[in-house]
Protein backbone atom coordinates (compact mmCIF):
# COMPACT_ATOMS: atom_id res chain seq x y z
CA UNK A 1 0.00 0.00 0.00
CA UNK A 2 0.77 3.37 -0.04
CA UNK A 3 1.44 4.03 3.72
CA UNK A 4 3.88 1.09 3.27
CA UNK A 5 5.48 2.72 0.15
CA UNK A 6 5.62 6.39 2.92
CA UNK A 7 7.54 4.44 5.71
CA UNK A 8 9.71 2.53 3.48
CA UNK A 9 11.23 6.01 2.48
CA UNK A 10 11.07 7.42 5.51
CA UNK A 11 13.42 4.52 7.63
CA UNK A 12 17.30 4.83 7.51
CA UNK A 13 19.70 1.73 7.53
CA UNK A 14 22.61 1.97 10.53
CA UNK A 15 25.11 -0.58 10.03
CA UNK A 16 27.16 -1.65 12.68
CA UNK A 17 24.45 0.14 15.10
CA UNK A 18 24.29 -0.69 18.10
CA UNK A 19 27.15 -3.40 17.96
CA UNK A 20 28.98 -5.26 15.38
CA UNK A 21 26.77 -6.82 13.09
CA UNK A 22 23.59 -5.71 13.77
CA UNK A 23 21.54 -3.11 10.94
CA UNK A 24 20.00 -1.07 12.91
CA UNK A 25 16.09 0.79 11.49
CA UNK A 26 16.19 4.10 12.56
CA UNK A 27 12.83 5.26 12.60
CA UNK A 28 13.44 9.58 13.19
CA UNK A 29 12.95 10.54 9.73
CA UNK A 30 9.59 9.60 9.77
CA UNK A 31 9.07 10.95 12.93
CA UNK A 32 10.54 14.22 11.82
CA UNK A 33 8.31 14.48 8.29
CA UNK A 34 5.19 16.05 9.86
CA UNK A 35 2.79 14.76 7.21
CA UNK A 36 4.48 11.32 6.85
CA UNK A 37 4.26 10.94 10.61
CA UNK A 38 0.64 12.36 10.50
CA UNK A 39 -0.47 9.64 7.72
CA UNK A 40 0.87 7.24 9.39
CA UNK A 41 -1.28 7.89 12.74
CA UNK A 42 -4.23 8.48 10.21
CA UNK A 43 -3.59 4.86 8.55
CA UNK A 44 -2.97 3.16 11.70
CA UNK A 45 -6.15 4.80 13.54
CA UNK A 46 -8.51 4.05 9.85
CA UNK A 47 -7.25 0.71 10.72
CA UNK A 48 -8.38 -0.13 14.29
CA UNK A 49 -11.33 2.41 14.95
CA UNK A 50 -14.06 0.95 16.55
CA UNK A 51 -12.01 -2.59 17.20
CA UNK A 52 -10.08 -1.40 20.45
CA UNK A 53 -10.63 0.34 24.02
CA UNK A 54 -7.18 1.14 24.42
CA UNK A 55 -3.83 1.45 22.75
CA UNK A 56 -0.90 -0.24 24.94
CA UNK A 57 2.44 1.50 23.46
CA UNK A 58 6.41 -0.46 24.66
CA UNK A 59 8.65 1.74 25.82
CA UNK A 60 10.57 3.45 24.51
CA UNK A 61 9.78 4.27 20.83
CA UNK A 62 5.93 2.68 21.43
CA UNK A 63 5.36 5.59 23.20
CA UNK A 64 5.53 7.90 20.24
CA UNK A 65 3.55 5.63 17.77
CA UNK A 66 0.54 4.71 21.01
CA UNK A 67 -0.24 8.42 22.46
CA UNK A 68 -1.18 9.82 18.74
CA UNK A 69 -2.44 6.91 17.67
CA UNK A 70 -4.71 6.49 21.30
CA UNK A 71 -5.72 9.71 21.27
CA UNK A 72 -7.04 9.69 17.47
CA UNK A 73 -8.98 6.62 18.45
CA UNK A 74 -10.33 8.60 21.59
CA UNK A 75 -9.27 5.45 23.41
CA UNK A 76 -7.00 5.53 26.17
CA UNK A 77 -3.05 4.86 25.97
CA UNK A 78 -1.34 2.40 28.45
CA UNK A 79 2.54 2.51 29.52
CA UNK A 80 4.35 -1.00 28.99
CA UNK A 81 7.77 -0.17 30.68
CA UNK A 82 10.98 -1.66 31.21
CA UNK A 83 11.74 -2.95 34.32
CA UNK A 84 12.28 -0.14 37.57
CA UNK A 85 10.26 2.57 35.92
CA UNK A 86 6.67 2.14 37.19
CA UNK A 87 5.57 2.95 40.30
CA UNK A 88 4.06 0.20 42.12
CA UNK A 89 2.84 -1.95 42.58
CA UNK A 90 3.54 -3.97 38.82
CA UNK A 91 3.67 -7.06 37.44
CA UNK A 92 6.87 -7.99 35.55
CA UNK A 93 7.99 -10.41 32.78
CA UNK A 94 11.01 -11.44 32.02
CA UNK A 95 12.55 -12.40 28.58
CA UNK A 96 15.99 -13.65 27.07
CA UNK A 97 17.84 -11.25 24.78
CA UNK A 98 20.16 -12.29 22.70
CA UNK A 99 22.80 -12.14 25.49
CA UNK A 100 21.35 -11.74 28.78
CA UNK A 101 17.89 -11.34 30.10
CA UNK A 102 14.75 -7.67 29.98
CA UNK A 103 11.91 -6.95 31.65
CA UNK A 104 9.24 -5.65 31.16
CA UNK A 105 6.21 -4.21 33.44
CA UNK A 106 2.96 -2.97 34.12
CA UNK A 107 0.52 -1.24 36.41
CA UNK A 108 -2.22 -4.05 36.00
CA UNK A 109 -4.83 -1.71 36.99
CA UNK A 110 -4.43 0.65 34.09
CA UNK A 111 -6.22 -2.41 32.04
CA UNK A 112 -9.98 -3.00 32.90
CA UNK A 113 -11.34 -6.51 32.66
CA UNK A 114 -12.14 -7.48 29.16
CA UNK A 115 -10.48 -4.17 27.45
CA UNK A 116 -9.98 -4.79 24.00
CA UNK A 117 -6.10 -3.83 23.75
CA UNK A 118 -3.76 -2.84 20.39
CA UNK A 119 -0.03 -3.70 21.45
CA UNK A 120 2.23 -1.09 19.69
CA UNK A 121 5.92 -0.78 19.09
CA UNK A 122 8.41 0.45 16.44
CA UNK A 123 10.46 -2.80 15.26
CA UNK A 124 9.25 -6.62 15.89
CA UNK A 125 12.83 -8.16 15.65
CA UNK A 126 12.85 -12.04 17.81
CA UNK A 127 9.52 -10.97 19.36
CA UNK A 128 10.49 -11.01 22.86
CA UNK A 129 9.36 -7.73 23.99
CA UNK A 130 6.03 -7.98 21.95
CA UNK A 131 5.42 -11.81 23.94
CA UNK A 132 5.74 -10.38 26.97
CA UNK A 133 3.89 -7.45 26.58
CA UNK A 134 1.14 -9.97 25.66
CA UNK A 135 1.70 -11.86 28.63
CA UNK A 136 1.30 -8.49 30.64
CA UNK A 137 -2.14 -7.23 29.45
CA UNK A 138 -3.53 -11.00 29.01
CA UNK A 139 -2.59 -11.02 33.17
CA UNK A 140 -3.89 -8.13 33.93
CA UNK A 141 -7.37 -8.92 32.44
CA UNK A 142 -6.62 -7.08 28.91
CA UNK A 143 -7.66 -9.17 25.60
CA UNK A 144 -4.89 -8.04 23.16
CA UNK A 145 -6.87 -7.75 19.53
CA UNK A 146 -3.76 -7.21 17.66
CA UNK A 147 0.11 -6.27 17.75
CA UNK A 148 0.61 -2.95 15.43
CA UNK A 149 4.22 -2.84 14.22
CA UNK A 150 5.60 -0.48 12.03
CA UNK A 151 8.56 -2.66 10.78
CA UNK A 152 8.92 -6.81 10.99
CA UNK A 153 12.09 -7.76 11.05
CA UNK A 154 11.41 -11.29 9.36
CA UNK A 155 14.40 -13.27 9.29
CA UNK A 156 14.63 -13.11 13.06
CA UNK A 157 11.21 -14.89 13.00
CA UNK A 158 9.13 -12.93 16.11
CA UNK A 159 5.72 -14.00 14.94
CA UNK A 160 6.59 -17.46 16.06
CA UNK A 161 6.82 -16.29 19.45
CA UNK A 162 3.49 -14.19 18.42
CA UNK A 163 1.88 -17.54 17.64
CA UNK A 164 -2.51 -17.66 18.03
CA UNK A 165 -2.01 -13.56 17.58
CA UNK A 166 -2.69 -11.38 14.71
CA UNK A 167 0.11 -9.23 14.30
CA UNK A 168 0.22 -6.37 11.48
CA UNK A 169 3.76 -4.85 10.27
CA UNK A 170 2.94 -1.61 8.36
CA UNK A 171 6.28 -2.75 6.71
CA UNK A 172 8.24 -6.47 6.38
CA UNK A 173 12.03 -6.76 5.74
P1 LIG B 1 12.53 -7.96 20.11
O1 LIG B 1 12.14 -8.11 21.53
O2 LIG B 1 11.39 -8.23 19.14
O3 LIG B 1 13.76 -8.75 19.74
O4 LIG B 1 13.00 -6.48 19.89
C1 LIG B 1 12.09 -5.49 19.72
C2 LIG B 1 12.51 -4.25 20.47
O5 LIG B 1 13.85 -3.88 20.12
C3 LIG B 1 11.60 -3.11 20.08
O6 LIG B 1 11.13 -2.48 21.25
C4 LIG B 1 12.45 -2.22 19.23
O7 LIG B 1 12.29 -0.87 19.59
C5 LIG B 1 13.88 -2.65 19.43
N1 LIG B 1 14.61 -2.87 18.16
C6 LIG B 1 15.23 -4.00 17.75
N2 LIG B 1 15.82 -3.84 16.56
C7 LIG B 1 15.56 -2.56 16.18
C8 LIG B 1 15.89 -1.78 15.01
O8 LIG B 1 16.56 -2.20 14.06
N3 LIG B 1 15.41 -0.51 14.99
C9 LIG B 1 14.67 -0.01 16.00
N4 LIG B 1 14.23 1.26 15.86
N5 LIG B 1 14.36 -0.70 17.11
C10 LIG B 1 14.79 -1.97 17.20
Amino acid sequence: TSLTDLVRGHIREIPDFPAPGVLFRDITPLLADGPAFGALVDGLAEKYRGRVDAVAGLESRGFILAAPLANALGVGMITVRKAGRLPGPVIGVDYALEYGTARMELRPETVRDGQRVLIIDDVLATGGTGAAAVKLIERSGGEVVALAMLLELAALGGRSKLEGHDVDAVLVY
